[in-house]
Formats: C-alpha cells, structure tokens, sequence
C-alpha cells in the first residue's frame, strides 16, 4: 500500500513519508539504521523519485548532537538559560500567563506559528489561542510567504488553492510565464514538469530581476526593475487588447469587470513600460504573442512579485491577463502560485491566520462562528474577532495595551521577519517568551522557557502541498527521550490552565475534527482520512460525501465566488515604497538558494549543506562592484536605512547593475533581514522583503567578522 511502513525479508524497515522542508513535500521513503536515518528514493506522483540536495539529507537532523532533550528556563532577566523538568516548565509558563491574562486581558498572550505545521498542529494551535487562552493574537509566519497571493485568489477566483490544477498539468501548456519564482533552485524536482513542457514544444518565460537557473533555461528572459511586476503584468494586456488577442467569449461567459480593466491598462503602452520595467518592448511584445495565440497557458507567481507593498496588486494583474486570454478554468491552463513552506498552504486553511477559522472558514462570519463553536462545544460569542497580522502583533508586543507574552511555535522570526533588529528590541520588552523548538534557533535563545518538541520523522501527521494535495507523514521512529509532540505540550499546557478538555495530544483523533470543522468550509476535509492519503497518494481538496474523490482542477464549470464568475481587479502600478536614491542607490533584494531552508535554524545544521554554503554573501555585478573598488570576496558591508550586514561579495553576471540579491538564511552579522524594510502590502500584510534601497561600502577586512 503507497504510503506504509514496510518490513523487508532482511528485516530492514523502509517507511513511506515525506521531506519536511518546502511545499512540494517530496515523497521519501526513511531507512531507520541503528543510530542513523538513511534517506532513500520514494515514486511519489509529484517528484517521482526525485528529492533536492536538502531533501537528501533530511534526516541528518534527526540525530543532531546539539538536540534539545529537555525543558529550558530563564529563572531570571539576568540569566541564562538551564535546564528544568517538564513540569517546572509547564508550570511556569502557566502561572505566568494567568498572572499575564489577569492583569492586562486575554489578548495580551500572542501566539506566532510556523508554516511547516502539520495541519493537525496548525489546527490544534488556532483552537488553542482561541478556546484555551481565549485570545484574538494568532498568526503565523505564512503571512511572509503566500499572503498576498492568496488575498488575490480569494478575490479574482473566490477560494485560495496555491494551485486549482495537480503539477502534472504543466507539461500541457503551450506557453508558460513565471514571475518572480524560481523552482530550479527552490524546488529542483518540479522542474521536471517545465522540462517536460519544453520537451513537447512549449514556450517557457520567467520574469525576474535576476538571471536565475530557471530564467537560464527559459526561452525568454524578462529581467525587470525590482518592483515593476504590475506595470509589466498590465502593459502585456495592453498590447493583447491592441492586438486583438484576448479571449471576448470567455469575457463575457465566465468573468465580470473587464471594461473597468480595459480602460486602466489602456494607458500602459510599451514605450512606457519599457521605460518603469526595463524590459524592451520587443520582448513584452514577444511575450503578449506568445500568451495570446497559445491554445493553453499557464502563469505561476511567487514570492518575487508577491513580498512587496503591492504584493496583491501584482497577483491580480497577472490575474487580469490570464483572464482576458481566457487562459483559465482549462486543461493545462490557469493561474497557479509556488506555495513555500512545506505546510504554508494547511496553515492557513485550518485557523493559524489572525482572522480564519478552520475550512478556511472567517473570524468575521456569525455563521462560521456558529459552525466552529458547535464543533469545539464553546459558544460562538465566546470565540474572539480577528486577530492582529504578524506585523502588528510585532509591532505590539511589550507595549501598553498590547501583547506582553509571545509562544512561538516552529519558526525563527529572529532571522526571517524584516527589519529584524527592531524585532529584536521588541521580544527584548516581553514579559514572557515561550519557544518551542528541537533546536536551540536564535528565537529560542532569546526566549524565558524553550519547550523541546519532535521533528517530522518523530510523530504523524498531515501537510498539505501547494497543489492543495493532503498528504500523510507517518512517524518513522521514536523521539529522543525527554522531548514530547507539540500537540502533546498544548495538551499538558491547556491542562494546566484548566481546559484540558478541549484538546486532544493524538494526531489521528485531531484530524478527525479538523474533517467536522471544516465540512462544508471552502477547504473541506470532511471526506479525508488517514487511510484514504495512503491509498490514493494524497487527496486533493474539498473531499467530503458528495466529492470522495477530491477536486484535482477547480473552476472547470465555475469559479468560487457568488455569481461563479471571476473577477477584474483595475491595478495601478506604483512602485515599491523605498526607491533607490542618491544615499542608498542601489536595490537590495532576498531570497532563497538551493542548500537552505528559510531561517536556516535546520539546514545551517546539517553539515553537508552548512559546508556548501556556509556563510552569508551577496550577490553584485562585476562592474557595478568595480566602481565601488570591491573584489569579488572581498568583505562588504550592505547597508539600508536599517542597519548594516557584513558578509562577502559575490560576483554574478546573472544580476542587474542596479541590483544586489542577499540569500536570507543566515543570522548574526549576515543576516539579511537586518535590512529589510517592515513596509507591508496594505491588504495581504506581507513585508516588502523584496525591496529595499541600499548602497555597498567595501568593508575593512580586520573589522569584517565572518
Ligand atoms: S524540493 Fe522541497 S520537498 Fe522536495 S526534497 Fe527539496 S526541499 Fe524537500
């Protein structure tokens, strides 16, 4: 059966799981070896048997030396951190947050969750905030990731699925246009499918300010502005419309808004958004030929056009686009978004997000309300409105009438949230911070009680990929003793705070929940169980009675808003908020590089990747450096209106002369999101990682510190 543990005749165990890093969730099969995990190929329909040089070495962590094994705490502001038993721990953190809650009110205790969650987790933990602490702050750190897309999903299509068709649709597309992604290094083995789609004739473009691996294979390479994503997006339609490219049937059949649209973009012509772009109008004349006269196409955004203060605006341009070329609700057609964090997508499905419910039900909604509490046996007026987002649960916490204890659950905002000294400054004002953590994370060491919890291959589970298939992760041995599941800690914890009732520490018993509290939800899972994941590998969602069979493409018939019909948004392109300037003249941006993960709090531990790329750099062009007298390795400091970094310069011809790109998974003098900007996209409240004016100082190399 796909999926099990299975006991070969040499009495090796071989279980059936997946990696725990990015959204692709690769299947992988573990091989326990007395004190050591081997790694082996799984044929897994989406990676089919393919896994990156992190997925590879996953397992390394799972006997890390420096594992967390027992209870850390801070038995005073000028203390250190030793160890304690479970329930001097527990008893701490209770006693502090009922001091907490007493004094200031049930939303002065924060709850900041991590994207790589299991659903189970990822529900348990928005229960928890809201039945047993009874506080509106929850929110996770998804909301750096697919926030903006998924605020664009919900309106252009009525319902957010980072995907509405499986990965094996991409071959089928005539022409392909990614923008700001970038799977040949992010998720090597999706780029299967775009060598496929090549392989059978079809166009690929990528749009990013970097001449990244994917933008080296592709057929046409759009090397943008920073920031220009929506100019680019709108004057593409611009010419589709002149053309006479676009698709009228489908228009007035399947959408509404359009005219609204057609009059915005009417001012977008090519010499002017060659001009916001830096993209020749040859080629966005190429591009728009190539969209409009294929039978299918498809367009996937990520984070490049997503981290940015018009985050959602971007989304929906593209959107428009797809739209008007009817290029959606099709075989091997539509809009798709490159999820990132291995359970980004569940998280925030099932109530991690400041203003969701489980079943992608709303906070704001009396009858969700109603739905959820008769699941949970509370009442709906019990239940708190929506919560702060993350920047300004952030931006609250130590302050008067703001958030005065923050439980952080799988992440290291330390490294990964913007502007992250003042964050730093921030934690520093808490009275209490709680970690929960296999690692001591920069988070972690700044906190006054780390839980130490399970890794992946420690406990079950479920996650859900960025095609919205549910998948199951079984447990592939046992934990180290001293350390528990964090279902397990809300259990001990909800039970120290007198509501151990509402919360279950058993994964399969959670999930069964989950099923009743988000039947009839958008992301139904009524119809899902652990044993139909393993039969089928995986299921897509909704599953319920009336679909056991799940609903691999959406929108064939309807999309999911009222009328069932899709919708124009009128975009206007307005930049980023911090342009390039004579004291900062150059734009910084970040993101990720093939041997690490996020914050790096796992794969900065796992000797192989940590060797390959074990420090900070940042990318700059020869002559742009040339100019500022630095050599390639030389010792630079980057600095923004934020602070400084410090770390080596690296020369890439693939990067634009007005351009540095810094990887963000490194911390203390590399660290990248010491100079971000905490600017947010007014409506999906992502930061604009992406953006941020800069200048490159060479740096003395005795002052440098590695
Ligand atoms: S692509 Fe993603 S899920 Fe697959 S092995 Fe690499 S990190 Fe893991």
């Amino acid at each position: 059966m796909p999926g099990s543990s299975v006991v070969t005749a040499d009495a090796e165990v071989r279980v059936a799981t997946h990696c725990p890093y990015c959204a692709l969730q690769c299947g992988m099969t573990l091989v326990p070896r007395g004190d050591s995990v081997e790694v082996a190929a799984r044929n897994f329909p989406t990676n089919r048997g393919g896994l990156c040089r992190k997925g590879w070495t996953a397992a390394a962590l799972l006997r890390k030396v420096d594992r967390l094994t027992t209870p850390l705490l801070r038995r005073g502001a000028d203390q250190a951190l030793s160890p304690a038993s479970w329930q001097e721990a527990l008893d701490f953190v209770a006693a502090s947050l009922r001091t907490i809650q007493q004094s200031y009110g049930p939303n002065a205790v924060g709850i900041y969750g991590g994207g790589g969650l299991t659903n189970e987790k990822a529900y348990a933990l928005g229960k928890f905030a809201r039945v047993v602490l009874r506080t509106k702050n929850i929110d996770y750190n998804g909301r750096f990731c697919m926030a903006s897309a998924a605020v664009a999903n919900q309106r252009v299509f009525g319902v957010d699925r980072g995907l509405p068709f499986p990965i094996s649709d991409i071959p089928g597309a005539e022409v392909i246009l990614i923008v700001g992604g970038n799977p040949a290094e992010t998720m090597p083995p999706l780029m299967q499918y775009f060598e496929a789609q090549r392989a059978a004739g079809g166009k690929l473009i990528v749009a990013d300010p970097r001449r990244t691996p994917t933008a080296a294979s592709a057929h046409l390479h759009l090397q943008l502005t920073p920031g220009s994503d929506g100019a680019l997006a709108n004057g593409l339609l611009n010419i589709a419309i002149r053309e006479k490219l676009i698709d009228e049937a489908f228009i007035a059949e399947r959408t509404s808004g359009f005219s609204a649209v057609q009059k915005n973009v009417a001012s977008y012509w090519p010499d002017r958004v060659e001009r916001i772009t830096g993209v020749p109008a040859a080629s966005l004349l190429q591009t728009a030929r190539l969209l409009g006269t294929a039978k299918t196409a498809m367009v996937f955004s990520a984070r490049g056009a997503e981290q940015q203060t018009r985050g959602v605006d971007n989304v929906i341009a593209f959107t428009n686009l797809l739209l008007a070329l009817g290029h959606v609700g099709k075989p091997s057609s539509g809009y798709g978004c490159f999820t990132g964090q291995g359970n980004g997508q569940g998280g925030r499905e099932h109530g991690l997000k400041a203003d969701q419910l489980p079943g992608y039900r709303k906070l704001s909604s009396v009858a969700d309300r109603a739905h959820v509490a008769a699941v949970w046996g509370v009442e709906a007026d019990d239940l708190p409105p929506p919560g702060l987002p993350t920047m300004e649960l952030f931006d609250a916490l130590g302050e008067r009438g703001g958030v005065r204890a923050l439980w952080v659950m799988g992440a290291n905002p330390v490294v990964s949230a913007p502007n992250a000294k003042t964050l730093e400054a921030r934690l520093a004002k808490l009275d209490l911070l709680v970690v929960s953590d296999p690692f001591l994370s920069e988070t972690a060491a700044l906190a006054d009680v780390v839980f130490p919890v399970t890794q992946w291959a420690e406990e079950e589970g479920t996650t859900t990929n960025l095609e919205g298939r549910v998948l199951y992760r079984r447990a592939a041995l046992a934990p180290p003793l001293g350390v528990r599941t964090d279902l397990e800690v809300m259990k001990l914890l909800a039970t120290a705070l007198g509501r151990g009732q509402h919360v279950s520490s058993e994964p399969s018993v959670v999930f069964e929940e989950l099923g009743r509290a988000s039947a009839g939800g958008k992301a139904d899972y009524s119809g899902i169980t652990y044993a139909k994941i393993q039969a089928e590998d995986g299921v897509f969602w909704p599953c319920d009675a009336a679909r056991p069979d799940g609903i691999p493409r959406l929108f064939a018939d309807r999309f999911w808003t009222p009328d069932g019909r899709a919708r124009f948004f009128p975009v206007e392109y307005r930049g980023p908020a911090e342009q390039p300037d004579q004291e900062y003249p150059l734009y910084l941006t970040t993101g990720r590089i093939m041997g690490h993960y996020q914050s790096g709090a796992q794969t900065r531990r796992v000797d192989e990747l940590n060797v390959a790329e074990p420090l900070a750099f940042v990318e700059v062009h020869p002559d742009t450096a040339a100019s500022l007298r630095i050599k390639d390795g030389a010792f630079v400091h980057v600095e923004t209106r934020r602070g400084r970094a410090t770390c080596k310069a690296r020369y890439s011809r693939a990067i634009r002369l007005d351009t540095l790109f810094m990887p963000f998974h490194f911390a203390g003098e590399g660290r990248a999101n010491t100079l971000t900007t905490s600017a947010v996209d007014p409506v999906s409240k992502i930061p604009e990682f992406k953006i941020a004016a800069a200048r490159l100082v060479p740096a003395n190399e005795r002052e440098a510190k590695p």
